[in-house]
């Protein structure tokens, strides 16, 4: 727990100061892009370059994204939710990636699932970033399996299972810290918004690893949201 209150403080300040950066940055963002786009049409001797930059602002603009997740939201909405269909959503948008890594998904979901109160395009967040971590977890293949269970009468489950890299076990609390990453280009931020979305949802996310043989990376979510937390919608501090 004491990890766990230090990652937590760590999200807290970090995230308020990123997300009120993130914001100041993306509007002269989206003039620099425009500018580069209006300059590649007109000066196709230095599309080469040009392109360079429009694919880094690209990465900027991503890593600004993932920040303001943890901005103050502007409107949530926990909306009643099929578990299921929103993993379909992700194993649909990830398939051509998955194919490309020679990785094969394995979808192993439990009968009568019932639904969950949750905000489904931020949890939709989460899976896209645990689902992708176990796909680049395994260069040479693999099969990444998607389990769903119900865990109990309020809690459903859902666990992604990879036969990839591992993490070594002094590496794991370093999970969800920002910047923590093991990859040349990545960005150690997929982690941190993942956890601040699953604590969002009053929900576990946690890691078993062994190194060299595979992750599994386990979700767990209330079916019901407290009233408490669904009634902040709307609630802008
Ligand atoms: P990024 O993917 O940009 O590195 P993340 O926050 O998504 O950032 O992940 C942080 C780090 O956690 C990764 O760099 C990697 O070392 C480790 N990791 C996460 N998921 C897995 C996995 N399924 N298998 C092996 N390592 C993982
Ligand atoms: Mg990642």
């Amino acid at each position: 727990t004491e990890e766990l209150l230090r990652k937590s403080d760590k999200l807290a300040v970090v995230g308020q100061l990123a997300a009120g950066v993130a914001h100041e940055i993306r509007n002269p963002l989206t003039s620099i892009k425009g500018f580069a786009q209006l300059m590649k049409n007109r000066l196709p001797e230095y599309n080469h370059y040009l392109d360079i930059m429009l694919s880094e602002l690209d990465r900027i603009e991503f890593i600004m994204n993932e920040f303001l997740v943890l901005a103050k939201p502007q409107a949530v909405k926990f909306v009643k939710t099929d578990l299921q269909e929103l993993l379909g959503d992700i194993v649909a948008l990830l398939e051509t990636q998955a194919i490309i890594n020679n990785v094969q998904i394995i979808t192993e979901y439990e009968d009568n699932l019932p639904n969950i109160t949750c905000e489904t395009n931020r949890l939709k967040q989460v899976f896209i970033n645990v689902m992708k971590n176990a796909i680049e977890a395994m260069p040479d293949g693999g099969n990444l399996r998607i389990r769903t269970e119900r865990a109990g009468a309020d809690l459903v489950r859902v666990r992604v299972l990879d036969d990839g890299c591992g993490i070594h076990p002094e590496r794991i609390p370093k999970l969800g810290e920002p910047f923590y990453t093991t990859k040349e280009r990545g960005t150690g931020l997929g982690l941190m918004v993942s956890y601040k979305i699953i604590k969002d949802h009053q929900g576990d996310i946690r890691f078993k690893s062994r190194l060299g043989e595979g992750t599994t990376v386990e979700v767990e979510l209330p079916i019901i949201q407290d009233s408490k937390n669904v009634l902040t919608v709307g609630d802008v501090g």
